[in-house]
C-alpha cells in the first residue's frame, strides 16, 4: 500500500519543495560519493526511483542548509533545531514514513531508511542524530499507538518541524537496564504527578515535548510503565545542564529533572502500562535508522582516506600503494557492504510487517563495532593529520564512539541476539 502511495506522495513533496528539485546538479552530490554505493534502482535490492530522488532532494538542503555551518556548530556546542527542524519539516523528511493525515508523507519505512542513509552526508554525527530523534526515535509509538489529539498536539507538529521533540528513556540509574527506571507518575484525579530525571536527553535543552517513559503503578517492571507526551514547558521540568561530550559536540545532552509536574492522563500514548513494549517497538526503528545513517559516513570516511593516502607520498610511493594499506581499506569496504547486506535484508522483513528484533539488533550492534574499527583504522592512515580536529576522521572517531553505547549498548544487542537464538541462560 505506502509503496503504492509512494509516488505520488513524493510528488507532492517535490512540488512543494522546488529549490531542492529540479536543481539536481550533476556534480553537487556525487563530488565524494563512493563509487560501491549503489547509486540506481537497477543496482538496489529495495529502493525505487523515487528512493533516490528523495535522497537527492535531501541532499540539497544538506549541502546547501546544512553543511556550510556544521563546523561553526560543532565548535558553539549546539545547532539550532528549531531552524534546522522547520526547513526538514517543510520539505516533507521529518515524517516520511508518517500518517499522511498528521502531515507525514505516508511512505514505508524503507523511505525512513533513505533518509537516514543520506543525512549520514552531514559532516558531524551529532545534527544527523538529532534529526534521527526527531523522525525516527520519539515518534514511532506516538504515531503508531497514540489517540488522534495527542497526534494533532504533538506529532503533527514534530513531523512539520514547528516543535523539537526528544526521547526520556535513560536516567543515572538506568540506562542499559530500561525495566529499572525510577521517574514515577502518580495519577491524581484525570493527571498523572511526575517526579524523577532523565539523562542523556538528545534534543532535551532545546526540546518542546519529550516522548518520557515513565513508572505508572507499581506492578511487574514490564507492565508498569507508561509512555507519556511531556511539554517540556510545564511548571517543574529543569533542563538542569548541557552535558559536555568527547563527541557529537553540535547536539546537545541534557539532564532533566521533574519537579511535581502535572501532565493530563490523556496524553498517556496508547494504552497504560504499555510503555516499556512500545519502547521496545520504538528502539527497532532507532536501530535500523542508526545502522543506515553510519553506513554513509563509513562509506565517505573510506572514500576520503583513499584520496588522501593515494596523494601523500611516503617512502617513494603514495601511502596507499603499500599494501597494508589498500587491502586493510578493501577488508574495510567489505564489512561495509556485509552491513549494507544485513540492513537491507532487515528492511525488506521489516516493512512487510516481520519482526526483525534479532536482525536490527544486528545491525546496530555490527555498525557499532565497525564504526570504532573503521574510524581508527582510517585515522591512522592520516598520520598526524588523523590527530588534528581539522579532518573528518577524526571527528568521526569521536562520534562514531557513541554508536556502542547510545540506544542499548553493544552487550545488550548481544543479549537480544543471544535470546532470539535461545542461548541465553535463564535466571
Ligand atoms: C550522547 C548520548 C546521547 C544519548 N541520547 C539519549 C536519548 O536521547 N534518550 C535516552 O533515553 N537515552 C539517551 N542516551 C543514553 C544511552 O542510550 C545510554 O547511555 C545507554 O543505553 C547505556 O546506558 P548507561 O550509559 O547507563 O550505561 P550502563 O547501563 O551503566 O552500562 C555501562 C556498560 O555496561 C556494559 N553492559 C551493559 N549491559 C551489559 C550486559 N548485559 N552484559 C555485559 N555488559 C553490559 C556495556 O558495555 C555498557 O556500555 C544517550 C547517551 C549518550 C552518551
Amino acid at each position: 500500500m505506502a509503496l503504492r502511495v509512494g509516488p505520488l506522495r513524493l510528488n507532492r513533496l517535490f512540488s512543494k519543495c522546488p529549490p531542492y528539485l529540479g536543481v539536481l546538479s550533476k556534480n553537487a552530490s556525487s563530488q565524494s560519493a563512493p563509487s560501491s554505493v549503489p547509486e540506481s534502482p537497477e543496482h538496489h535490492l529495495i529502493y525505487t526511483r523515487e528512493h533516490f530522488a528523495l535522497k537527492e532532494s535531501l541532499r540539497k538542503i544538506i549541502d546547501q542548509e546544512i553543511n556550510p555551518h556544521v563546523d561553526q556548530w560543532e565548535a558553539e556546542g549546539a545547532f539550532p533545531a528549531h531552524k534546522v527542524f522547520k526547513t526538514l519539516g517543510s520539505a516533507g523528511f521529518l515524517g516520511v514514513s508518517k500518517p499522511v493525515e498528521y502531515g507525514g508523507l505516508g511512505l514505508d519505512f524503507s523511505y525512513s531508511v533513505a533518509v537516514a542513509e543520506e543525512l549520514g552526508h552531514i559532516k558531524c554525527g551529532g545534527v544527523p542524530m538529532a534529526i534521527g530523534v526527531q523522525s525516527d526515535m520519539a515518534t514511532p509509538a506516538l504515531a503508531r499507538f497514540g489517540s488522534a489529539e495527542l497526534k494533532e498536539e504533538f506529532l503533527r507538529p514534530t513531523i512539520l518541524g514547528d516543535k523539537v521533540a526528544c526521547l526520556g528513556v535513560s536516567e543515572a540509574g538506568a540506562g542499559s537496564d530500561v525495566s529499572s527506571i525510577k521517574t514515577k507518575a502518580v495519577r491524581k484525579g484525570d493527571e498523572f504527578v511526575i517526579n524523577g530525571g532523565k539523562l542523556w536527553t538528545t534534543n532535551g535543552v532545546q526540546a518542546d515535548w519529550m516522548c518520557l517513559l515513565a513508572n505508572t503503578s507499581d506492578g511487574p517492571p514490564h507492565r508498569n510503565k507508561s509512555l507519556i507526551c511531556l511539554p517540556m514547558n510545564l511548571p517543574g521540568v529543569h533542563v538542569a545542564r548541557n552535558i559536555k561530550k568527547i563527541g557529537m559536540w553540535s547536539s546537545d545532552t541534557a539532564e532533566v529533572f521533574f519537579d511535581d509536574v502535572r501532565v493530563p492522563c490523556k496524553n498517556v500514548i496508547g494504552q497504560e502500562g504499555m510503555g516499556f513494549t512500545y519502547q521496545m517497538l520504538q528502539f527497532q526503528e532507532e536501530r535500523l535508522w542508526a545502522a543506515a545513517n553510519v553506513l554513509t559516513t563509513m562509506d565517505n570516511i573510506i572514500q576520503e582516506t583513499i584520496q588522501y593516502t593515494r596523494q601523500r607520498k611516503i617512502f617513494q610511493q603514495p601511502i596507499l600503494y603499500h599494501q597494508a594499506v589498500h587491502f586493510r581499506l578493501a577488508e574495510l569496504q567489505t564489512e561495509v557492504e556485509l552491513l549494507r547486506a544485513l540492513l537491507f535484508h532487515a528492511v525488506a522483513l521489516y516493512i512487510k510487517g516481520i519482526d526483525v528484533t534479532k536482525l536490527a539488533s544486528m545491525a546496530k550492534l555490527k555498525g557499532g563495532r565497525l564504526a570504532r574499527e573503521l574510524s581508527d583504522s582510517c585515522l591512522q592512515y592520516w598520520g598526524g593529520m588523523g590527530f588534528t580536529s581539522d579532518v573528518a576522521v577524526s571527528r568521526f572517531y569521536r562520534d562514531g564512539r557513541l554508536m556502542s553505547i547510545g540506544g542499548g549498548a553493544d552487550e545488550v544487542m548481544l543479549g537480544i541476539i543471544c535470546k532470539y537464538m535461545d542461548i541465553l541462560p535463564k535466571k
